[in-house]
């Protein structure tokens, strides 16, 4: 069957394997075929090649709460849960899962192999930071544990490891105590770029933030935004609320995501948010997944697809990098209907975890001849500046600026070599980084 990411960008003809149970997947890893890559999926949110393979190993079946431990908000589950199924179960409870990505829709193991972040990052860091244990399917069939104190070389190549050492079976999570399930969010204005980087610093203890920036604004407006930023609420109560979602047409053409609509979806998108209340409340799911209420918006850039294009440059660098990466965007009229800015806290001690203490951006461009030119003019912006490329959104990073980007690759590659010594495991994106043979 052909299979993409959440980009549509690239697709591979691929063997598609669902196993239900852990001994139906260890003899699908030990009776394996030697010639071809194989890799887990989750829930495909991923948005470029890092979950395509010649054989995937699908998890949505591994998908059983395994403990819930109500009084000290420790959940033990098997990781093809998705983070929806654990917020429903546990925000009724009291717990939140303390880091949550734009949607929902992710799995527990693709949210611990991409170590995704969340608006606070700058303050609680990554998801594997509330990972107690995990255990962990090896190429040779045998299932490990692994945690900070058992096995922590391999914990450490894991989350964010892109599901390079194996399966993650199921993981041990610590959950954040709530008494609502609402978020108190503030809005404030940036008319640009040194405006919004001053709010973000002004801000920094705010326990969520996160910019939406008009990327197509150019001179005195260049970095024009708006920031949300929020902490949890008492009022409101722990109610789980679910609401219908709209659907994208299931056949789109790409060039309605041009220069026009998206400026003028930027401008009337800033102007709703001024003419709107500054401080209001918001259910959770409004506030972390905003997108999640429109299924399969990911059509809406036609048949060739899209790129996310996520980096992050440090501190130090921040302001001049974005600020000539937004000039080149904006000259070229590309970029996306949603510009992403965020502010990043420390990095971690995870050999391929992508956030370092600086800033975020992400930009959809779709897919047409000319975007690669100006991906390749942007790398050379992100690399001068010292900063990396995300795997979760990569689906055309060279090897060079890989490699010269993740200084833990070596450590990672090490224990790669004790956990899966005849290249099991491997990805489109893995070989093409040289992650894997
Ligand atoms: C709308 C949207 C918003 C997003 N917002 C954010 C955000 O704010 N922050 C952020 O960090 N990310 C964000 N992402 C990216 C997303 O969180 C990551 O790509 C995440 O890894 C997707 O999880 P998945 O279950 O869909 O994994 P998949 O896409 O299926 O796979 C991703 C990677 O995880 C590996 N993997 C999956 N399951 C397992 C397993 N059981 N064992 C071993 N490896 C496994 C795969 O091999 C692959 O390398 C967003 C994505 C979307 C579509």
């Amino acid at each position: 069957m052909e299979m993409y990411g959440w980009g549509r960008f690239p697709g591979i003809d691929t063997t598609l394997i669902e196993p239900v149970d852990r001994p139906s997947l260890a003899t699908k890893l030990r009776s394996r075929d030697r010639n071809t890559h194989l890799i887990a999926r989750g829930a495909g949110r991923s948005y470029g090649d890092s979950s395509l393979a010649e054989t995937t190993i699908g998890t949505r079946f591994l998908d059983n709460f395994i403990s819930f431990d109500r009084q000290a908000g420790v959940l033990c589950c098997d990781a093809g849960l998705t983070l929806e199924q654990v917020l429903d179960l546990t925000v009724p409870a009291g717990w939140l899962l303390p880091v949550l990505p734009g949607t929902r829709f992710v799995s527990v193991g693709g949210a611990i192999a991409s170590d995704v972040h969340g608006k606070n990052h700058h303050l609680d860091g990554c998801f594997s930071n509330f990972v107690q244990s995990m255990s962990l399917m090896l190429a040779s069939g045998e299932t490990v544990q692994c945690s900070r104190d058992n096995n922590p070389e391999l914990f450490r190549a894991t989350c964010g490891g892109m599901g390079l050492t194996g399966i993650i079976l199921a993981a041990t999570l610590k959950l954040e105590p709530v008494v609502s399930a609402f978020i108190e969010q503030r809005t404030d204005f940036a008319a640009n770029l040194d405006e919004i980087f001053a709010l973000f610093e002004e801000h920094q203890l705010s326990k969520y933030s996160v910019a939406w920036l008009d990327c197509l604004a150019r001179g005195a407006k260049l970095g024009r935004s708006v920031l949300f930023t929020g902490h949890n609420s008492t009022r409101g109560g722990l109610v789980n609320w679910s609401r219908r979602r709209i659907s994208a047409p299931p056949r789109s053409p790409g060039f309605l995501v041009n220069r026009v609509s998206m400026g003028l979806f930027n401008r009337l998108y800033l102007a709703a948010q001024k003419s709107g209340r500054r401080e209001n409340i918001q259910y959770y799911r409004d506030y972390f997944f905003p997108l999640d209420w429109i299924h399969n918006w990911n059509r809406l850039y036609g048949g060739r697809g899209f790129i996310q294009y996520q980096f992050v440059v440090p501190d130090t660098t921040a302001r001049d990098a974005i600020g000539v990466a937004l000039k080149e965007i904006s000259a070229l009229g590309k970029g996306s209907f949603l510009t992403v800015l965020k502010k990043m806290g420390a990095e971690n001690a995870n050999f391929l975890s992508f956030p370092m203490a600086g800033y975020t951006l992400a930009l959809d461009f779709r897919i047409e001849d000319s975007l690669f030119p100006l991906l390749d003019r942007l790398d050379r912006i992100v690399l001068e500046a010292g900063g990396r490329l995300y795997l979760a959104k990569d689906a055309r990073m060279s090897r060079d600026l890989f490699t010269r980007t993740y200084p833990g690759l070596a450590d990672f590659q090490q224990v790669r070599r004790e956990v899966d010594p005849d290249n099991l495991f491997g990805s489109l994106q893995s070989r093409r980084l040289g992650l894997s043979e």
